[in-house]
């Protein structure tokens, strides 16, 4: 900035003197024209006189211009090399941005070509500030998106930094689960319940294109899924490798800026991936802990869930239940109707289980046709009213094959705390297993409650 500086008024220096001395050779020439005696135009010292007088016009004019327009370049150039180094500095550390209108802008006092340098200076310094504050934002958010894999914890925070980022009064984050819909996060929202059914969520379902809803000022719209009134509704999908995972909701009081939009294009993607790296980590967490056929927990996580509720019951001095289940002869059923039929009973048995336990109650294939279940505050004369509703539900039931009806029995061994003495809950296990051993050994189809 300071080299052209000083070439355009080395420039200005030349030109200005140039210009005088022309003047000053033809100025001589004029006062002919205009009636001054030739004696006086044609001497030596009046043309002399004149070309200092033009070269006298020339300096003073370089040093008024040097004194008035050099200085205030020269601010506007040490101003404009002060807010670059701060924006260098700035740039590439997770830092706010430290400049606002009053600190990185020039003032503008002129309406000439300085002014309007100083006003497209400003211009830059916004558009810097905002794209660095872009940046810094969109490293703070695929921070944040990479540090979450569950579901619900990752749609709150991605719909905070949504409403942050993109100065948004609402919104909410829906994820598809098993081909459903589910609303996750919500923030602004009137009606939580009614969002899901809302006409435009629904049209995004289905044809998985982006929605922009201006909503025109003569039109009252309050309540209507925000709790303000909004001025724009943004509906877009969240999709991965073009696979709708979810769909994200955001009302704004004002419209959106259109640079925004396109932002939020790259933030959606991100959490695109983010959500789709969260499903399969419950997926996979939903393989490892539970049993494909009955969607029951396998027995290694059923121990660990039995051994947190027996902890639990023991330190706050409360029941726990346990049943231990299994089928009579079916091994039988195997042989006669085939493997994929002992299946379907096996999951025709989860069902009735399911159906007569509480939420909360914990279900565990335990071996092939043995069954836990862990009766969260059960007293022992619940657990064994619940055993014996599983036995008759089960003896009553048939599952039909070929127009055949096919009915099985079970015995079940029940075990309680603290009515029956056990140190941690291997013993209950052990205690309802002796328990199902003697209702085998009495004849079968029966319920036996642990002695010890
Ligand atoms: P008991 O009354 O003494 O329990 O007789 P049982 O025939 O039921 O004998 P047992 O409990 O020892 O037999 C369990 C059978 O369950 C043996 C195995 O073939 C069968 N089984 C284990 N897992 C599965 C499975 O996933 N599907 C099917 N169809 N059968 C299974
Ligand atoms: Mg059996």
């Amino acid at each position: 900035m300071a080299r052209i500086t000083k070439k355009v008024f080395n420039d200005l220096a030349l030109w200005m003197m140039g210009f005088g001395l022309l003047v000053g050779v033809i100025f001589p020439f004029f006062m002919s024209l205009l009636g001054v005696s030739n004696t006086i135009t044609h001497a030596l010292w009046f043309r002399f006189a004149c070309i200092f007088a033009g070269l006298l016009v020339g300096l003073v004019n370089i040093t008024l211009a040097k004194r008035v327009v050099e200085k205030r370049l020269k601010t506007l150039a040490s101003h404009m090399g002060d807010i670059e180094s701060r924006l260098g500095e700035i740039s590439g550390k997770n830092e706010p941005i430290d400049c606002d209108n009053l600190t990185c802008h020039i003032t503008v006092d002129s309406a000439d070509a300085i002014g309007d340098s100083a006003i497209a200076f400003n211009r830059l310094v916004d558009t810097i500030a905002s794209s660095l504050k872009m940046e810094m934002n969109l490293r703070a958010y695929t921070q944040m998106l990479s540090k979450h894999l569950d579901t619900e914890a990752l749609c709150r925070n991605a719909l905070e930094t949504f409403l942050v980022d993109f100065r948004s009064e609402s919104g909410a984050i829906f994820v598809i689960r098993g081909g459903d819909l589910s609303l996750i996060e919500a923030k602004g929202i009137s009606e939580k319940s009614n969002l899901i059914h809302n006409a435009l969520i629904q049209e995004v379902m289905i044809d998985e294109q982006d929605r922009i809803l201006t909503l025109p000022d003569a039109i009252k719209l309050e309540g209507v899924l925000t709790k303000y009134r909004p001025r724009q509704v943004l509906i877009k999908p969240i999709k991965y490798k073009q696979i709708m995972l979810g769909i994200l909701l955001l009302g704004k009081a004002e419209e959106f800026e259109a640079s925004k939009i396109s932002m939020l294009d790259i933030f959606c993607n991100g959490l695109g991936l983010a959500l789709h790296n969260a499903i399969t980590y419950d997926q996979v967490q939903r393989l490892a802990a539970l049993d494909s056929l009955t969607s029951f927990y396998n027995r290694r996580f059923g121990l660990i869930r039995l051994r947190e509720e027996f902890v639990r019951a023991v330190s706050n001095d409360g029941f726990l239940g346990l049943i231990m289940f299994d089928i009579d002869h079916f091994k039988q059923v195997n042989d006669t109707y085939g493997h994929p039929v002992g299946d379907k009973l096996l999951k025709q048995i989860a069902n009735i289980t399911r159906s007569v336990v509480r939420d909360g109650d914990i279900l565990v294939r335990y071996g092939g046709d043995e069954f836990l279940i862990t009766l969260v505050g059960a007293s022992h004369t619940d657990t064994l009213e619940i055993a014996e509703q599983l036995r008759r539900a089960t003896s009553e039931s048939r599952l039909l094959i070929n127009n055949q009806a096919i009915q099985v029995t079970l015995s079940i061994g029940v075990v309680s705390y603290p009515n029956n003495r056990c140190e941690n809950e291997i013993d209950l296990i052990d205690s309802a297993d002796h328990a199902l051993y003697i209702a085998k050994d009495s004849g079968r189809n029966q319920v036996i409650a642990a002695t010890e």
